[in-house]
């Protein structure tokens, strides 16, 4: 507890924190500073992909850490080249650029789009985004962002930016105008309330895109990199973005974002002098990307992703048939939302002081986004609790 005072003294207090202070972790268990342990289903908001403590990635991160953590962009590292190749394969995109963050990821993806309009006639500026989206903080990525809330006590902020509606191809196609550049979606929204798309609606924008040649823009921060049973959303849905929009899971919890572009994107948008990013890229950096997706690989994770997380599905449905205070069950693999009739601050609490980690997303849902290595036994485990605390 006085730990915590000082720790409210000194930060800025952007957040209600819990009052645990967390000393390791092990797996799917994150340990405080008495020893308790706590069950994670959350991962640190969807990042933690290999769970904690992964010997194969601590050994790469320690051997990169004494060789060479950073040399700026005006070079090539080691990692350069194997990293951008992995990330690429896994994700079918041509080209990437790295990022410090997600956010930083969003801003440069904007500016692309924006920059592949100016090439083609100058005046096209707009963009497109959905109602529950988050792309982020800083300010094209707020401006972008669904909710208003997050927004309103920053404004102005980029202009002509409006919102249409998840699943709704006519609201989208209705703010088509002479002046749009881009559309940014996720295909699975997270922070928003888990909203997965129609497969018939991306296929829409993308044709609305490409009649318009407009940029569509996938925000796949937190749907990507195997949560969802493909390494990325739009595999599985088999509509192709311009750009994809990377972080979280990729690096395994050290902070690196990306975005991946289409050849037609690489070779019409950025060019040298359009944009930079001191660290994004380190060799640090790349060796987590690299070791979480070689890891990933040779596990072969989608497989486990995909029968851990229809488990996981299962096992919320037949308690939301316990339960009538659950309204629905939403997601995608290990990427799923329990939409209370209630807000669900109470309940995440109650779990919490259970030694269970939950977080909310939207209004009214709980959100799942454990590590990808979680087992059936901890979902049996989370059940449990879950049912007690509802
Ligand atoms: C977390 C998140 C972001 C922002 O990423 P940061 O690394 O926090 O800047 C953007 N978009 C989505 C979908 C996210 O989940």
């Amino acid at each position: 507890m006085e730990y915590i005072q000082a720790a409210e003294k000194a930060i800025l207090h952007t957040y209600n924190r819990f009052p645990v202070v967390f000393e390791r972790g092990e797996g799917v268990y994150l340990y405080d500073t008495d020893g308790q342990k706590y069950l994670d289903f959350g991962a640190g908001i969807a990042v933690s992909s290999l769970g904690y403590s992964n010997e194969e990635y601590k050994e790469a991160m320690k051997a990169q850490f004494d060789k060479l953590i950073h040399t700026s962009n005006l070079y090539y590292s080691e990692n350069t080249a194997p990293a951008a190749e992995k990330l690429l394969e896994l994700s079918g995109m041509e080209r990437v650029f790295f990022t410090n963050s997600g956010t930083e990821a969003i801003e440069g993806a904007l500016k692309a789009a924006r920059k592949y309009a100016y090439g083609k006639e100058s005046g096209r500026y707009k963009f497109i985004a959905l109602e529950h989206s988050f792309h982020g903080r800083s300010f094209g990525a707020l401006s972008v962002t669904g909710t208003e809330s997050y927004r309103t006590p920053f404004e102005p902020l980029v202009p002509g930016v409006s919102f249409g509606k998840m699943n709704d191809l006519e609201s989208v196609k209705a703010l088509i105008d002479d002046e749009t550049c881009g559309i940014i979606l996720e295909p699975i929204q997270g922070e928003g309330g888990i909203f997965p798309s129609q497969k018939e609606f991306l296929a829409g924008v993308r044709a609305l895109c490409d009649a318009h040649d407009l940029v569509l823009i996938y925000d796949e921060i937190q749907c990507g990199m195997g949560r969802t049973g493909s390494y990325f959303a739009w595999q599985q849905y088999d509509v192709k973005p311009d750009i994809l929009v990377m972080a979280k899971a990729i690096g395994n919890g050290f902070p690196v974002g990306a975005f991946g572009l289409s050849e037609k994107l690489a070779t019409n948008s950025l060019a040298p002098g359009d944009h930079g990013t001191t660290y994004g890229g380190n060799p640090l950096a790349l060796q987590a990307v690299q070791t979480v997706a070689t890891i990933f690989q040779k596990s072969d994770i989608l497989t486990h992703v995909k029968e851990v997380g229809s488990y996981l599905e299962q096992s919320l449905k037949a308690l939301m048939a316990q339960k009538p205070i659950i309204k629905e069950v939403r997601g995608v693999g290990l990427m799923q939302g329990v939409e209370l009739k209630e807000a669900p601050g109470a309940y995440i609490q109650k779990a919490f002081e259970k030694k269970l980690l939950l977080i909310g997303a939207g209004s009214n849902t709980i959100r799942f986004v454990p590590p990808l290595v979680i087992e059936k036994e901890h979902v049996d485990q989370m059940i449990q609790i879950l049912k007690e605390t509802l």
